[in-house]
């Protein structure tokens, strides 16, 4: 394993190709736009200006993490010859398809394809290539540089030579990587989203202010940051359509969205990136 394509640089992707690069891989960022590829090198510079800061790194590391990476719209160039292939675009069913099913024809046989999507079955992705036992889900966490934990995702057809490959590889990356089967939002946001859903209830019937609930969360259950806060932070349209496929894939009603955010989305509230969500960022 030495050479990585990302595709996509917005907040997972920049995060995917800076962990890399800083463990020596040779990275092609790939994106849609010019202007959105020099906004990720930004952030990754600020970032590992942060790490400078810290003692975590040097200057010098700094300078070989960026030569590390390539920034391309060509995503074709960019698939001459990875080992690995990680996907972070938007989480969009079809979107994701399109990049498979176009990575899978362009790239040599030996190219592992990896999905950081959030919810979406690596199954069925899986199934818009000719090399299901390559494909396999990679779930990072925001921020990927940061957070000890990938979800390492076996879809049905995923080989025992793919997973093992990509536990091996997420553990020279310093990260722990934790195996788990594909059923809808897979373990965490099985667990995390309906508990923010429910958080989200608790504002609607106002069984207490926004404040109050996370606050409950914090010190009563000694979560880092309050339910309400952590999915602002992830972005309410997220939590939205992670809710809608928890809901189709199990057709239960315990994972209906709860209205108040239907209601936020709709109106644009989306949380952090909007500047308006359950609290204000401006
Ligand atoms: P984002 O909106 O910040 O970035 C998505 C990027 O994909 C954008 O830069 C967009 O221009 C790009 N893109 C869209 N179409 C493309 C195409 N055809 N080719 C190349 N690039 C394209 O989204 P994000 O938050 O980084 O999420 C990306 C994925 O990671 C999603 O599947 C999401 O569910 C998953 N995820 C997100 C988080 C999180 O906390 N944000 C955590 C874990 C996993």
């Amino acid at each position: 394993m030495k050479n990585i394509v990302v595709v996509g640089c917005g907040t997972m992707g920049n995060g995917i190709a800076h962990l890399f690069a800083q463990n020596n891989y040779d990275v092609y960022l790939n994106d849609i736009s010019d202007e959105y590829l020099q906004k990720a090198l930004k952030i990754i510079s600020n970032n590992l200006d942060r790490q400078i800061k810290k003692g975590e790194i040097t200057e010098e590391q700094k300078n070989s993490t960026l030569t590390n990476i390539k920034a391309t719209t060509n995503l074709e160039s960019a698939l001459q010859n990875p080992d690995l292939v990680i996907e972070a675009v938007s989480e969009n069913i079809n979107l994701k398809k399109d990049i498979f099913n176009k990575v899978d024809k362009i790239s040599p046989p030996k190219t592992i394809i990896a999905s950081n999507t959030s919810s979406i079955s690596i199954t069925e992705l899986a199934q818009s290539t000719k090399r299901a036992e390559k494909v396999i889900g990679m779930h990072f966490m925001n921020p990927v540089p940061v957070i000890k934990l990938i979800e390492v995702i076996r879809g049905k057809s995923t080989s025992d030579e793919t997973c093992k490959i990509i536990m091996d590889l997420s553990k020279s990356l310093n990260k722990t990587p934790v195996e788990v089967n594909d059923f809808p939002g897979f373990v965490t946001n099985r667990i995390l989203i309906p508990m923010l859903n429910e958080a989200i209830y608790c504002v609607m019937q106002k069984v207490a202010e926004p404040e109050a609930i996370d606050t409950v969360m914090k010190l009563g259950m000694n979560h880092p940051m309050g339910p309400l806060t952590l999915a602002d932070y992830i972005g309410l349209d997220v939590c939205l359509s992670i809710m809608n496929v928890l809901y189709e894939g199990f057709k239960d009603p315990k994972y209906l969205p709860c209205p108040l955010l239907l209601e936020m989305v709709a109106n644009g509230n989306l949380g952090r990136k909007t500047g308006k969500g359950f609290f204000n960022y401006n």
